[in-house]
């Protein structure tokens, strides 16, 4: 007999919090900006040194980044691996990643309080809609009126403030 799968509890990303606690955004947690610490460079990073490059077809870009030994991992690979990107260029692209990280986390973070400002704005936007779908209603009902009663109308005015 098969044993039944286990339970887990959700494994959470490390997240970061604009300080109110409950609004979270989500922050990278890999050490190496570069190659996310998967040895291999990111792809939109190789890019700006080997614009042409195809994942498919070349050759893998190795992450040389001083103090990031992920690298390491994919020696196996030998003839398979770009070595071409050095530890000065690896340095570059994870600075440059890092801060594209921090711009789109700021980024979000703005857009976040944008979006608290907003929300007051919806009741305003829903309470001026109600009322003009009450007006648009009540001068329905005073058209009607008039047609089905044209003497009545004549003498006395129907005041929308009133109704
Ligand atoms: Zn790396």
């Amino acid at each position: 007999m098969i044993d039944p799968l286990p339970q887990l509890p959700p494994s959470r990303l490390s997240r970061a919090t604009n300080g109110d606690g409950d609004k979270e955004i989500w922050k990278p947690s890999w050490n190496c900006f570069c190659c996310q610490d998967t040895g291999r460079i990111q792809t939109n990073l190789i890019r700006l040194v080997i614009p042409k490059y195809d994942y498919n077809r070349d050759r893998i870009p190795v992450c040389q980044r001083l103090k990031c030994y992920e690298g390491s991992k994919l020696m196996h690979l030998k003839d398979n691996l770009d070595m071409r990107l050095t530890a000065a260029i690896c340095g570059e692209l994870d600075r440059i990643s890092r801060e594209d990280w921090n711009n789109t986390v700021s980024q979000k973070f703005f857009n976040i309080q944008e979006l608290a400002k907003k929300k007051s704005m919806p009741n305003q936007i829903y309470r001026r809609t109600e009322n003009d779908e009450r007006e648009v209603q009540l001068r329905k009902q005073q058209a009607q009126f008039e047609l089905d009663n044209p003497q009545a109308c004549r003498q006395e005015d129907i005041d929308l403030e009133d109704i």
